[in-house]
Formats: C-alpha cells, structure tokens, sequence
C-alpha cells in the first residue's frame, strides 16, 4: 500500500503555506512514473520570504541566539529520536518517491538516527582557544555560527542528507533554507514537520521545494545567506561557487560527483572482495557519488575475480523497491534511466567487454539489469565519466605504483578502496592515492565521527562529524588590552 502523503507545502516559519505564484510541481515514483503527489513550486519570492524568516530567527536576542548550546544539542536529540519513532514510515515514503529499496531506505535512516545523535552531542562541544599573544592584552577566539545557510539537497540520499546538513548547522547554532530535490521533495517536508516537534523554534529551519533555475538560483544569490552547503553534481557545485562570490562572499561548502577506484590486490580475499565490490557500485542501483565505478584487479587474479563478479551481478534481485527480497530497485526518473543506457552503448562501442545485464527491464518504471563490463581501459568513456547507474568497469593491472598513477589521473577525489593483506601495499596506497576517503579491506563504510568530502572536482570542504559542525562556524578573536602582563 502507498504510504500517506501528509505534507506538500512549503515551510517556512514553521507554518505551512502555498507558494507565492500559487505554483505546483508533480512528483512521481519510479517504480512505474506515475503521479503520486502536487508539491507547492518555490521561487525567488518564497525564499525571499524563508531567508527573512531564517534571519529573524537568527537575531542575537532571538529564542535560538538565547538558547544555550546544550538545549540545541538536546532539540537535535529530540528529533533523532523522533525520526527513529517514525523510521518505518519514512522509509516506505522515501522508498515511494525516490525508489531506494526499502530495507536499505530503512539501513540509511539508522545510519541519519546515529549520526543526529553524534551531530547533538557536538552542539555544547563547540569551543574557542585561549591565545599565549605577544604582549599586554588578553587574546582568545570565539567559535560562531555562521548565518543564515542555504542548504541545496540531491535526489540520491533525501533523508540521509538532510538530516546530516540541517543537524550539523543547527549544531553550529546557524539558521537555515533547505532546497530539496525536484525529484524528490516529500521526505524533507516530513522531517521539517518532526524538527518542530521536536522544539526547533520558527524561522529556524525552512524548507523551501523548486527547482534549481529559480528557487536554487535564488538562495545562491541571496545577500543575507551567508553559507550554502550544497551536493549534486560538478557541473552545478562550478555554478553554486561562481554564484557565492558575485555579491556577498558566501562560504561554501561542496559535496560533488566522483568516479571512485577501488583496487583489488593479488593477494586480497577475494569471497570478501568480490561481494564488497559489487555492492560498493550496485548499492542503490549506482546512485551513490561514492560508487567504486572503476574496479582495478591486479592481472594474477584477474580472470577468476571476473568471473566470481558476474555470477554475483547475475543473483542481484531487481524488482519493486517495496519488495522486502528486493535488492536493486529504479533509477529515480527517465532521464538518467536513458542517461546510463546511452553509457552502456558507450562502453559497447569504444570496446569494453559486456559480461552480464546492459539492458533496461521492462517498459514500466525505470529499471536496469546489474551491468558488468571487463577489459575496460583508461580512456574509455565509462572509466572517465561517473554513471550514476548499475555499471560495473572492470580494469586490469600490474603493479601498485602503476594503479595509484591510473587511479588518481582523473579529475575526480571522492573515494577510494584497496583490498589487500600487505600492510605496506595500505600504506603506500593510502597516502598517494587522491581521495577525501580510503577503504582498506571494506567499502561504503561510515561513522558519525568521520569527517566526509572530495579532492579535486569532488568537492570542498569537509561534512560530518565535528569538521562538518565547525564548517558552519566562523572563527573570531578578541583582544583585550590589559594594565600589564599576565
Ligand atoms: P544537480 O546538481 O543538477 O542538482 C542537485 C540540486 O541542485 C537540486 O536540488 C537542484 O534543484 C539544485 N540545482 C540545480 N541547478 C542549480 C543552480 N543553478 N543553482 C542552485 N541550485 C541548483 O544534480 P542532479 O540533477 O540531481 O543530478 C545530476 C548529476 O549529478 C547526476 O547525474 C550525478 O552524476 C550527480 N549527482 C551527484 C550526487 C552526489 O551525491 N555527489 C548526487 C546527485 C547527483
């Protein structure tokens, strides 16, 4: 059964309202493209009014500004607790709108339930220093939010991502606009209404849905926001950074694509590496920026690694994401269905080796096969360009020093893995490879504690973990004139 759809409002002030245009935009599930919801279609004059809204709140003798870090952290808490008292419920709605199986729709949540409730303790662990200046004077720094902060979402993890950026700035003690997906704008407005339960006062978060052209275009611009925290592409994080400096200077931060390597050593384990792998560029049918899209085996174990890869893409279940055997469900709409299609001709064409799947399932909905390609080379498109999609590339390789070169000759530096049993192959790998994250012996691993971000065109800034909260704080010193040392 469909679950219920209880919000399809904006909201700002902890009201909801239509859109000032009175404009709606539908939303669809990707299990078979039909229409599952109108949702109000922000614009310039609505995120006008949320950033007023987010101003007021952010006033210095305002209820939030007054509000002791520790009480924050608590609200933070409340509402993880929360998320998790609802977590079936959020699970089959984004499930609905996004097409995430709902068993990993349900994983992810835990992980955001955790990660709200490491991002709470940081609130009243925010701390400035004490200077030993040069000097008569007393020098410390404050540690303090930074603004208003324009948060802009992507369709691939909704609720995951959401919980993550509005808990880390709220931590900070900031104010924020939340842009959500067009693709996917019904699991922000839910947890928008769980964050004013939870006692977040108004105008402190506001959840404004749209598209990029117009809603996003307008928080970019916006003089009040000070921070925009932003994931999505590259092509649109280039934009988001020209758009930060064209009045005020806005801080940013930019969590991007990535065309990740994951390099599997002769001497690895491979009943571990096989599935670990397959998993690190199937999970969430390759809709991830962190997936392991360029598998590099070392040449003794090539053949049999290949091998062991294909039986395992051929035994992925694709099917209805509600399904609970379910483990591949949709691509999230038609465009990027067609998008990695027109890869998968790509790699046909330029000569890659398609092993297993390579086709769309059905005409309902937007599904494909689990696709494996070997023999693929550096200047294939599929080994360059991130697919977003269930397309496994398969390189082969000779040495370590040969595969750090190929695995950092991209423009991409999200994430990286190595599976071996050679502590100095780790080494070596960990330090030279250019990756904002490195695996050894696993993938797709996270923690709440761990800081997250890219190299290269994968992004600036670090998210998560205490680097995540100080992202959205500002660093001040004061200076006291003092009679005489001390
Ligand atoms: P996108 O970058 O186009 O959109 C992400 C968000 O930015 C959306 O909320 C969108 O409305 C907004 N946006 C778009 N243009 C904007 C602008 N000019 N100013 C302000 N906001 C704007 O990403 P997408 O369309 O969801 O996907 C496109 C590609 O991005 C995918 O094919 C994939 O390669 C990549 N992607 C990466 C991630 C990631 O987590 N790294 C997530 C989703 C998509």
């Amino acid at each position: 059964m469909a679950p219920q759809i209880k919000y399809t409002k904006l909201f700002i002030d902890n009201e909801w309202v239509d859109a000032k245009s009175g404009k709606t935009f539908e939303t669809y599930t990707p299990h078979d493209g039909s229409v599952i919801a109108k949702v109000a279609e922000g614009d310039k004059a609505d995120i006008d009014l949320a950033v007023a809204a987010a101003k007021r709140a952010f006033h210095r003798n305002s209820e939030w500004r007054q509000m002791d870090a520790s009480q924050r952290g608590e609200i933070i808490r409340k509402f993880g607790d929360l998320v998790e008292r609802d977590l079936k419920y959020l699970a089959e709605l984004e499930s609905y709108n996004n097409g995430m199986v709902l068993a990993y729709a349900s994983l992810f949540i835990g992980s955001a339930v955790n990660n709200i409730r490491y991002i709470a303790a940081c609130a009243d662990k925010i701390k400035g220093d004490t200077i030993a200046a040069d000097g008569e004077v007393f020098s410390y720094t404050l540690r303090q939010p930074v603004g208003v902060c324009g948060l802009i979402l992507p369709w691939n993890g909704p609720i995951f991502l959401f919980a993550n950026k509005v808990c880390t700035a709220l931590a900070a003690g900031c104010t924020v606009v939340v842009k959500p997906a067009e693709q996917t704008p019904l699991t922000a407005l839910a947890l928008a209404a769980l964050l004013a339960e939870a006692g977040v006062p108004k105008g402190v978060v506001n959840v404004v849905n749209g598209f990029g052209p117009g809603a996003g275009t307008s928080l970019t611009h916006h003089r009040d926001v000070a921070k925009i925290s932003f994931t999505g592409s590259v092509e649109v994080g280039k934009l988001i950074q020209q758009a930060a400096g064209a009045n005020n200077l806005k801080r940013i931060t930019l969590e991007l694509g990535g065309k990740s390597p994951l390099v599997i050593m002769n001497d690895a384990d491979l009943n571990l590496a096989v599935p670990v792998a397959a998993n690190g560029v199937f999970f969430h049918q390759g809709q991830i920026c962190i997936a392991a899209s360029r598998l590099f085996v070392q040449s003794g174990i090539y053949d049999k690694f290949v091998e062991a890869a294909v039986n395992y893409a051929k035994g992925i279940k694709v099917g209805n994401p509600a399904d609970p055997t379910t483990q591949n469900g949709p691509q999230v709409d038609g465009e990027m269905m067609n998008k990695v299609l027109g890869y998968i001709e790509k790699g046909k064409k330029e000569g890659a080796k398609l092993l297993c799947g390579g086709n769309r399932i059905g005409t309902t909905g937007y599904y494909i096969q689990p696709t494996v390609f070997a023999d693929v080379t550096d200047e294939m498109t599929i080994a360059k360009e991130e697919i977003f999609g269930p397309v496994q590339s398969i390189l082969k390789f000779d040495t370590l020093e040969e595969v750090i070169d190929r695995a950092n000759n991209i423009n991409y530096g999200l994430a990286a893995g190595i599976f071996t049993t050679n502590v100095n192959n780790v080494l070596q790998f960990a330090k030279h490879v250019e990756a904002g994250t490195v695996w050894v012996n696993t993938y797709l691993a996270f923690t709440p504690q761990s800081p997250f971000g890219g190299f290269k065109d994968s992004g600036l800034g670090r998210e998560n973990g205490m680097d995540g909260v100080l992202a959205f704080t500002e660093v001040k010193n004061v200076v006291v004139s003092l009679p005489k040392k001390i």
